[in-house]
């Protein structure tokens, strides 16, 4: 049993609240569609819809997997829902969103483990949205052949910013991502920049889990290896006491150092702080590196 860490003052969560935020997420309910930003209380809201990025979940919110820091229902989930490319597309547009990141639940229920559904959502927001720019934070699409379908699959209409996530060093995997495998999801990562030299790729970290310095540059230099352009490193904070305990508050400066350590291997952009998010800053992240 770990014993409960007290928030260190760097770790300020405000539940964001206030009229654009509350008009916008009328218009996700009246398209069905989620957000990340809003269902993890994200406290970039404000700054991120006014910048005109936001992070929705398609493929439905009940997810085949079981991740001890992760706060998804989990469970059968329903079949792809048709429509959500289309209301996707439209919310996009409406919102003037310059940039999009669209996730997933895992789907080890579908044979393409819902790279096809990924696809339809592309296409369907660059038919409206030309100028947008699209993020895929993809799941591992781990399972016999499904790997190989999902990259053809995805070579079709590839995104503009390619991001999987290994969320912690492999010391941790049995633990905290189960059902997941640190080679496989590095290889996911190195096979995609192959097949799309020019599509940047992307990954990112969680600390506080129980890693150990050494452990966290190891897993830098692995990504690195498998051609990985850019990084996100931020804190984990416990959804619930249900969920993994928070281990460790890495400080702002032990954060400042793995940026300039992942600098130093190459990535063309590093985002490490305590309240750095897989999307945080994405559209910056990517003009950074030379995109949008
Ligand atoms: Fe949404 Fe990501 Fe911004 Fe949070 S950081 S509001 S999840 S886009
Ligand atoms: Fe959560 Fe992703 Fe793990 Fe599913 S696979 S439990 S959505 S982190």
């Amino acid at each position: 049993e770990a014993p409960v860490l007290r928030k260190p003052s760097w770790i300020r969560v405000r539940i964001p609240s206030g009229n654009a935020v509350a008009k916008l997420k009328e218009k996700l309910r009246a398209n069905r569609l989620v957000t990340v930003c809003e269902e993890a209380s994200c406290p970039n809201i404000h700054e991120c819809f006014g910048h005109g990025t936001a992070t929705f979940m398609i493929l439905g919110e009940v997810c085949t997997r079981r991740c001890s820091f992760c706060d998804v229902a989990h469970g059968r989930p329903k079949p792809p829902d048709a429509a959500e490319p289309a209301n996707l597309a439209r919310t996009v547009a409406d919102m003037g969103l310059k940039y999009v990141v669209v996730t997933s639940v895992d789907r080890d229920d579908l044979r393409d483990g819902g790279a096809g559904h990924f696809v339809e959502c592309i296409a369907a927001i660059r038919a409206q949205s030309p100028g947008t720019r699209i993020e895929i934070l993809t799941p591992d699409f781990r399972g016999k052949g499904r790997m190989e379908r999902a990259l053809e699959i995805l070579a079709a209409n590839p995104p503009d910013v390619f991001n999987h996530n290994l969320e912690t060093v492999p010391e941790l995997y049995r633990n905290v991502r189960p059902g997941a495998d640190y080679q496989w999801s590095l290889t996911l990562l190195q096979k995609f920049k192959a097949q799309h030299p020019d599509v940047v790729t992307k990954s990112g970290i969680m600390l506080g889990l129980g890693e150990e310095r050494d452990q966290v540059e190891q897993t830098l230099r692995d990504l690195r290896a498998h051609d990985v352009d850019m990084i996100t490193i931020g804190q984990y904070l416990q959804p619930s006491a249900h969920h993994h305990p928070v281990m460790r508050y890495w400080t702002p400066e032990e954060y400042k150092h793995f940026e300039t350590f992942g600098l130093g291997l190459g990535f063309t952009h590093v985002a490490s702080g305590p309240l750095v998010r897989s999307s945080y800053h994405a559209d910056r992240s990517a003009a950074e590196a030379g995109l949008a």
